[in-house]
């Protein structure tokens, strides 16, 4: 029995997944205790846009750690706070034409969750939120009742209250309008749908499987919003920070949510940091009134101003994504006409795409052969069929195909496992 099974909780997850003892990690790879290479198709869930240990990144936290720079400083005004927010306005929201008030929560994404419902139901004075099937928005109470999954909703312990579920776009097939039948309920005096104080949604499903809300579909989310007085909350802590091609994850659409929660890439280093942005009409907070000891974390300040200063100054960064999410997909298309029936459809954008396979089993069984190969790359959606390539944005394009090549041969494997079973 290992440290980790004599002393951590069941509830470990990834370890379970990668039951190897992680060491040191750079760019595109983790290495083990024994110094094995690990190329990483998880990227921390997201976390690791930039890579691993990132080199001009990490050099501006040594020297800003070097010259005894605050570390924590509650949400006091620090220099590293005020260099992060000049950058954040003048390098992405002010060349989006976006005005946005920044609110620093707790560190993790379900905090940023947890404020963005909490001002929205204030402002609007209606305790109800839409959230959609196969939505994820992270496990704290407030932000799990948003949550689609079973399996974290289980976990509560009490009744998860004040959402009200909806179909997310494609949900019910190509041919049905979800939003038509959103306007239906709300419209509708006697369907027993009351008037919610704001809709949460993202727009590729991360955890729910990389279902991708199509621009016109949130264009029509927007105008419901605005027709029936609700706001608009996209959470963009998984898909946004360049991973779906773009900053934020709806520039396509030419939407402007009310209210945009940021987390997992935003330090650039995997570092914690969260932020939830509010028109500035909505920031109708109370000195406090949503706080947090960890609120801004001065080490993640410096590593955020040098991802946005290194990465989007200019188009360079975007161009590349777009280069690399047209071999992802390239590469995920010929392993779908290869292995089918196990594979059955491509799923997701940018460099946020994977493979719907027939089970969950069979994704699984698809990952656990990558991982004989050192990839490191995990599954998502309703049943966990879907196999989610999540490189960092910043792999070389050998790397990438390298990682694609490996995991063409687990989908082989896999098809040789089922074939074998079938004929024994
Ligand atoms: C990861 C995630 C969260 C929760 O973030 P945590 O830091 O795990 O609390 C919320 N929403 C989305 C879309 C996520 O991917």
């Amino acid at each position: 029995m290992n440290i980790f099974q004599q002393m951590e909780s069941e509830v470990r997850s990834y370890s379970r997944a990668f039951p190897v003892i992680f060491k040191q990690a750079r760019g595109s790879y983790l290495f083990d205790e024994q110094g094995k290479a690990y190329l990483d198709f998880l990227s921390g869930a997201g976390s690791l846009n930039y890579g691993h240990n990132n080199p001009l990144i990490k050099k501006a936290l040594l020297d800003y750690i070097e010259q005894d720079g605050i570390a924590h400083g509650l949400d006091m005004h620090t220099q590293a706070k005020a260099t992060f927010l000049e950058n954040l306005r003048d390098i992405i929201l002010t060349p989006r034409g976006l005005e946005y008030r920044v609110q620093f929560t707790g560190p993790t994404g379900a905090n940023a969750v947890e404020a963005a419902l909490k001002i929205a139901r204030k402002v609007k004075g209606r305790s109800g939120v839409i959230a959609f099937t196969n939505g994820f928005h992270g496990v704290s109470l407030g932000a799990v009742a948003a949550t689609g999954n079973q399996h974290h909703r289980g976990g509560a312990g009490v009744p998860l209250n004040n959402i009200e579920r909806m179909p997310f776009c494609g949900y019910h097939g190509r041919d049905t309008d979800t939003l038509k039948m959103m306007d239906k309920l709300l419209s509708d005096p006697s369907s027993g749908v009351d008037i919610p104080a704001a809709v949460i949604v993202e727009v590729v499903q991360g955890e729910g499987g990389l279902n991708v809300a199509a621009d016109t579909w949130l264009q029509g989310l927007q105008k419901l919003c605005r027709k029936h007085d609700m706001l608009l909350i996209v959470d963009d802590i998984q898909a946004g920070c360049g991973r779906t091609g773009s900053f934020f994850s709806f520039e396509s659409s030419g939407i402007k949510p009310d209210i945009v929660t940021l987390s997992k890439s935003l330090s650039g280093f995997g570092l914690p940091l969260s932020i939830v942005l509010l028109n500035p009409a909505l920031d109708q907070w109370l000195p406090g009134e949503h706080n947090g000891t960890f609120r801004g974390n001065n080490h993640a300040f410096i590593t955020a101003t040098a991802a946005l200063q290194t990465y989007w100054r200019d188009d360079y960064f975007v161009r590349e994504i777009a280069q690399k999410s047209v071999i992802v997909q390239q590469e995920l298309k010929a392993m779908l006409d290869a292995y089918q029936p196990l594979a059955l459809r491509l799923k997701g954008r940018g460099l946020m795409q994977g493979i719907e396979c027939a089970s969950g089993e069979i994704a699984d069984a698809i990952c656990a052969h990558a991982f004989e190969r050192s990839v490191v790359i995990e599954t998502a959606g309703n049943q966990g069929q879907v196999v989610k390539v999540f490189c960092p944005l910043t792999i070389s394009e050998e790397d990438l195909r390298k990682g694609l090549k490996l995991l063409a041969l687990s989908f082989a494997a896999t098809m040789r496992d089922y074939t074998a079973r079938k004929t024994a």
